[in-house]
């Protein structure tokens, strides 16, 4: 499938750890990349500087759904289920402690 145009869910909800020019300790979960537009494009495409990480996914039904709103909550998912071990006991562990 293509990419839908305005979705821009992968370049928010998804953790990244390999740098991007201007966040160089990657991106947070959560967090919009600093290289997308007000309109949720991508500032790097095409370009030698954009993450492989970011050139190697590809939009497909079963990330993106039918809807942004798909994508936004298929993708949460997917970061929760694959944080790693370390940051959910830290986050639980904040958690009990309020
Ligand atoms: S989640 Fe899918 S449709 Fe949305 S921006 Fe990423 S690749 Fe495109
Ligand atoms: S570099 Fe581009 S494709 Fe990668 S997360 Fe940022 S805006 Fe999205």
């Amino acid at each position: 499938m293509e990419c839908r145009p305005g979705c821009g869910a992968c370049c928010i909800v998804i953790s990244i750890s390999s740098p991007i020019p201007g966040m160089p300790g990657g991106k947070p979960a959560g967090v919009p990349c600093i290289q997308l537009t007000p309109d949720l494009k991508c500032k790097l495409f095409g370009k030698p500087e954009r993450p492989k990480v970011c050139s190697s996914l590809h939009a497909s039904p079963d990330m993106c759904g039918a809807t942004d709103e798909d994508a936004y909550q298929i993708l949460s998912y997917m970061e929760d289920a694959t944080r790693p071990i370390a940051a959910a006991e830290e986050e639980s562990a904040a958690d009990q402690s309020n």
